[in-house]
């Protein structure tokens, strides 16, 4: 009877790796692009740059313009692309949800760089919009964020968002942005730190890290599985890719 039900649970759920391979539900290959240095992103999403300081003329740091940068750090684990991206996509909506927590393994290291030495933050699943919510029935950076807390001194909580569409009118990058409404309190406690699987432009994190410090919430940084970006190796200091 045993060995029928494995049979037959053998037939229902094959062993296999969202990138292809037979035999496991995550390769060792696959499990290896979880385990790298997480790298720093924030340079290149571009929704997330502010004006830092402006020059008129040229001076001792630098020629006329304007200098920019992020409005928090992002870590990430990788590129959003081949292996990466089928592993974000298979946990995100495939039903893998085993993958959380690798995913999270790979992630803490990035929790602990956003808060050495400071108090043990709080995880903030970056919410979904509603409808991707309802047609995946789960909160799945919410989970991400759980078995984020389960391997760092961390613990999760999340906090009442309403997410839309950046009002027209308000400047470039307003309109090409998202918006967020804290609907909640802001969790105390210790800093936050955002937690979500991938960051394209940063728009999302942009208005979700607007809206929580206009709550009074001190926002570190945020950490991502992967990114559609990475800078450009020479830009990374210290990084091996
Ligand atoms: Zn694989």
């Amino acid at each position: 009877m045993r060995h029928i039900a494995s049979e037959t649970s053998g037939l229902i759920v094959p062993r296999e790796c969202p990138c292809g391979r037979e035999g496991a539900f995550l390769c060792t290959r696959c499990a290896g692009l979880l385990r790298v240095p997480p790298v720093r992103v924030d340079a290149v999403c571009d929704a997330l740059q502010i004006v830092h300081r402006s020059r008129l003329r040229e001076t001792p740091e630098g020629p006329a313009g304007v200098d920019h940068r992020a409005l928090l750090p992002v870590l990430a684990l990788g590129e959003y692309s081949g292996d990466l991206q089928r592993l974000v996509l298979g946990w995100k909506n495939g039903g893998l949800a085993h993958l959380a927590r690798p995913m999270a393994q790979g992630l803490a290291p990035a929790v602990a760089m956003l808060c050495s030495g400071a108090q043990a933050p709080v995880l903030v699943p970056v919410p979904s919009r509603l409808e991707a919510q309802l047609r995946r029935g789960e909160h799945h950076t919410g989970e991400l964020a759980r078995a984020l807390a389960r391997c760092t001194s961390a613990r999760s909580s999340t906090v009442g968002l309403r997410l839309g569409h950046g009002q027209r009118g308000h400047g470039a990058r307003e309109r090409r942005g998202r918006s967020a409404v804290l609907t909640g309190t802001v969790p105390g406690g210790g800093p936050l730190i955002l937690v979500d699987d991938v960051v394209t432009t940063g728009s999302t994190l942009r208005a979700v890290v607007q809206a929580l410090r206009a709550g009074g919430a001190e926002v570190r940084g945020a950490v991502v599985v992967a990114s559609a970006r990475l800078p450009a190796p020479a830009a990374v200091p210290g990084s091996s890719r």
